[in-house]
Order: C-alpha cells, then structure tokens, then sequence
C-alpha cells in the first residue's frame, strides 16, 4: 500500500474493533439486518482472536461445543462434545465464508488511538494501517486477548525459551527437555497432560490449586451428526437442554452459595480417585469454595501430575536465574525452558488505553482501575461507543456466545432506533451509569466469587468484581433486547458535521 493511500481516511457508519466471536458476532448481525458500511479491524494477519492466538498443545474448549457456537450458526459435524481449537477455529473460518466478512475485513490493523469528535459527531481512529472515521465505534476486543506476563526478577535473563501459553512457540521442541510451568489455571491444566508425555522433567509451580471436574468429553457418533443434519430440531433440543442446565450453577454461585458443596464433593471424589498419592493429594487440594475462580474440567490432569517425571511445587515464583526457578518458599529448580500460563490482562484491558471520549480523557482514566459499562456495553461521556462482551458480562458458568450474542443485539437496535428518530449520537446518562454499576455491585457481595475465599482475576486491583455477570444470563439477554433510548442523552446530525471525506468503500 502507498503512503499515499495509507493516509487517506477510510470511513464506515460501523468501525468493530476485533475478529474474535464477538467481533465476527457483531459483523454477521450488521449484514443480517442489511447494514453493510461496516469494517471490521484486526491487529493480527488473521480473523479469529482468542481461539486464534491459542493454539498450545491440547487446547480445547471447556463449554459443550453445541451450546459454545452461535445460535444462528448451529454446526451438526463437531466431531466430539468439547472441540478442540482447530476445530472451532474451522468452525469460525467457516461462518466468516459464509457471510463474506473478510471483504470487510482489514487485517493487520492495531488500533493506536480512537478519538470522539465532538464537531464531527464521529470516531476518529488512528491505525497502524491509517486514519479511519466512524459513527459508531464497537469494541469487540474480548477479556482473553492480552497475555499476561509476570513481573519475577530475571525473567527477561533466562537463557532458554521462555513463552506464555497464548503465544506458543512451536519452534521449540520441549522433547526431553526439563520444563518449568508457571500457572494452574484452565490453560495449564489443558497443556501440562500432553507436554508431561514428552519433556524429561516437569517442575509445576503452582500458586493456587484449581478446583476440577471430570471433562465429559467424548466422540460424536455418525448418526448423532446425521441426525443434527437432517433434524436441526434435535440439535437445538440439545443446545436447550447444555443451556439450562449450565444456568443452574448460577443459583450457588449468585444466591445460595451452599448449594455449590454439591460440585465440590464430586471434584474432591475426582481427586481422591485420581491421585493416590496423599501428600500430592494435600498439594492439590484447593482451600476455597468451589466456583470462587472458575470450576476447571479436566481428566487427565491428576493422572499426569501422578507421573514420576513430575513435581509440583505448591508456590508461587520468587526469582529466576539463567537457568533456574525459585519458588517462593525457597526451593531452586534447573530447568531448559520455562512456560507461562499465566493468564490474561481482564481487568486491565489494554483497549481502555486507546480510547478517549468526549472530554479527551481515555477509558483507563475514567475507570481509575475499575472498569464499567452501562447494561456491559456503554459509558458516559464517550458517545456511539459500543463494547461487546464489556465489563461484568463474564461468566464462570455458561456459553460466551450468548453473552456475545445479547451484546450484539443491543448495539443492533441501537443503530436502528437513531435510524428512526434521525439521531447521531448518543450518550448514557450519567446517573443511569452510575446506578447500572452500583447495582452490580451491591450484588457482589453475597456471590462465592467474594464469599469463596478465592483470589482471582475476576477481582480488580480496587477488589471489585468488575468482570462477571452476577446474575442469569437470560437476564442480561432481557436487558440488551431493547435499547433503552430513555436512558441516554441524544443529539440530532449537525449539518456542519458532513464529512469532508467521500466513503471509502472496505477492502479485505
Ligand atoms: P488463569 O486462569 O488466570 O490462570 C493463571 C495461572 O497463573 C493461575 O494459576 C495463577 O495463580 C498463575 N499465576 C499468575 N501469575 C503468577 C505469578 N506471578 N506467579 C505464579 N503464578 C502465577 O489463566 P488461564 O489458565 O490462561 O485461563 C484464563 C481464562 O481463559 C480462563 O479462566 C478461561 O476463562 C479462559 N480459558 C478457557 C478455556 C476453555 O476451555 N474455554 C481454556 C483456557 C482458558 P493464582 O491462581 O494463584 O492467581
């Protein structure tokens, strides 16, 4: 591309920042209502976000495949209960063809700045690709896109591969090799049983134990996808059926926390069944209330922490030498190659950063350390900006999907209804965002994400619960249904605002 034509300014009604579910989710319904000046703009040379950037060994989804896919997009072939990343990767590929979105798609375009034009009642955006203007601007940037890095003295000097499981560096063959884990999180319990198969010792640093459930996971039968085929009923029997009974976790987790003794005496007769051993059993065993961080699936985890080859050292990591981990209690291990599943930037989206409103102030400033949204989607003083999958839409129990969906559908009436009154802009009154937020969380309290006796990244640096969604989620679908155009402030099209630009028509 010319310098020329890196400068000229692209313009679209819709600028989604993002190609992960929820970025594609929001496209897809855009064409489906007949909206088609939107672009969709991806830092990466591919679509696909999360489920793209994850692909260490054994990662796959931990939330039944029929209800983790989109409920306009039904897939009859998944070829097991839980699938795995290239396939749900396919899956993505697939729907993206099929609605012909990487016509509107430019890739490789990082999103430095993103300014509200108060004169031109429009979004400016400054790309690593150009300028872009928008009228409305969504963020479809996700919770799970930024790897996190943990500041532990002499990292940075290690002198083997170091890499976070989010960013797997398959050019490193850990065959043989002593292999250091830090993290026990949902990412680590998927790849440690398949990395344990092949490295020579696997040293696991384990700050908290998870709580884990067996993964029921097993392969579809032929006739089980003819029949989805050729009956989509049965299908989305199916998805009803995953979908109530996952809601059902939200009693225990939002109400009678008691009820969650249930799931935490099946995942401590998982454990006793799987790990003989009583002092790696001691190690294992969580000391929260099962739900306070997300229940984790797995059956083979237990079995490989139970292999000769590996220890589990139940500590944090104080330092690092040029070839060693030191545990906070004190214990030193030589070790070729250390990898991270260290988690994710959640509460700390690096979006918020990139982000000013009307006052010229960015997100990050706003929030002062906690994030929050008006319905999980918008925020006062920073007009047509939309998130999808915002703060507190979460969930430790359920589909992203349907929360992605819900997002989607409140940013659709949205544009509709400012079709139909002649609206440019809107705003959320502040005393409605206010009240939303302090709504949440007045309900935090009595959830077992603070109740549990849990640190988690649910919780911010302030200690708010500022990720989830505290309540059912067919609520939250209830609230984005409509938007609620009473609860924000509205401006007419300025005539001075015409743009000096012509549209300029999206290129894949
Ligand atoms: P995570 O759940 O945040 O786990 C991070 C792990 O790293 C925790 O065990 C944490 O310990 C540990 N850790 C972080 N900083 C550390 C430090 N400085 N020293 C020592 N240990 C440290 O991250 P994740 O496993 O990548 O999973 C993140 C989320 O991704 C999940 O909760 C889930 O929502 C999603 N995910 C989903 C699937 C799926 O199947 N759908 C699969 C993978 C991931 P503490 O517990 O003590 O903080």
């Amino acid at each position: 591309m010319s310098t020329e034509a890196q400068k000229a300014t692209r313009r679209a009604r819709v600028g989604i920042i993002g190609t992960g579910f929820a970025g594609l989710g929001m496209a897809i319904r855009l064409r489906q209502t007949g909206v088609d000046d939107f672009i969709l703009m991806e830092k990466g040379d591919r679509i696909g976000g999360t489920w793209r950037d994850n692909d260490y060994p054994g990662c796959a989804c931990d939330v039944p495949s029929n209800l983790y896919s989109y409920s306009f997009a039904p897939n009859p072939e998944w070829t097991t209960t839980f699938a795995h990343q290239p396939e749900i990767l396919d899956y993505t590929n697939r729907v993206v063809a099929e609605y012909d979105l990487l016509r509107s798609t430019h890739l490789n375009t990082f999103v430095q700045d993103a300014r509200w034009d108060a004169d031109a009642q429009r979004w400016q955006v400054e790309t690593s690709q150009g300028p872009y203007e928008f009228d409305v601007l969504v963020s479809a940037t996700g919770p799970l896109s930024a790897p996190s890095i943990p500041n532990i003295p002499g990292l940075a000097d290690f002198e083997g591969p170091v890499f976070h499981s989010a960013e797997w560096d398959h050019s490193v063959d850990l065959k043989g090799k002593r292999v250091a884990v830090i993290g026990t999180g949902a990412s680590a319990i998927q790849f440690v049983p398949e990395i344990q198969k092949e490295v020579s010792e696997l040293k696991l640093f384990q700050r908290t134990p998870p709580w884990l459930l067996p993964r029921p996971e097993y392969a579809t039968s032929k006739l089980r996808r003819s029949l989805f085929r050729r009956f989509p009923i049965l299908q989305k029997l199916g998805r009803e059926y995953l979908y109530w009974g996952h809601e059902a976790y939200v009693i225990g987790f939002t109400r009678f926390s008691g009820v969650m003794k249930l799931p935490q005496l099946l995942a401590q007769r998982h454990l006793r069944s799987q790990i003989k051993d009583p002092a790696l059993r001691e190690k294992v065993t969580p000391n929260f209330t099962i739900g306070c961080k997300r229940i984790l699936l797995s059956s083979n985890y237990y079995p490989a922490l139970a292999q000769p080859n590996v220890e589990v050292i139940a500590s944090g990591v104080s330092a690092i030498g040029k070839g060693s981990v030191t545990s906070s209690s004190g214990e030193e291990r030589e070790v070729d190659a250390i990898v991270l599943g260290t988690g994710f930037h959640v509460t700390d989206i690096p979006i918020a950063e990139h982000v000013r409103g009307a006052a010229g102030t960015t997100l990050a400033e706003e929030w002062k350390g906690s994030m929050q949204a008006y319905r999980g989607a918008t925020v006062s003083g920073f007009p047509n900006f939309f998130f999808v999958l915002g703060p507190n839409t979460g969930l430790g129990h359920s589909s992203m999907i349907f929360m992605v969906e819900a997002s989607v559908q409140y940013v659709i009436d949205a544009l509709q209804q400012m079709d139909q009154h002649g609206i440019a802009q809107v705003d959320v009154r502040p005393e409605r965002y206010r009240r939303w937020n302090q709504g949440i969380q007045r309900r935090m309290p009595d959830t077992i994400w603070v109740k549990g006796g849990c640190a988690s990244w649910y919780l911010d640096a302030n200690g708010r619960n500022t990720t989830l969604w505290p309540d059912f989620t067919f609520r939250y679908r209830a609230l984005t249904k409509r938007f609620d155009l009473e609860s924000y402030t509205t401006l007419p099209r300025r005539e001075a605002a015409e743009p000096a630009t012509e549209p300029t028509p999206a290129t894949a």
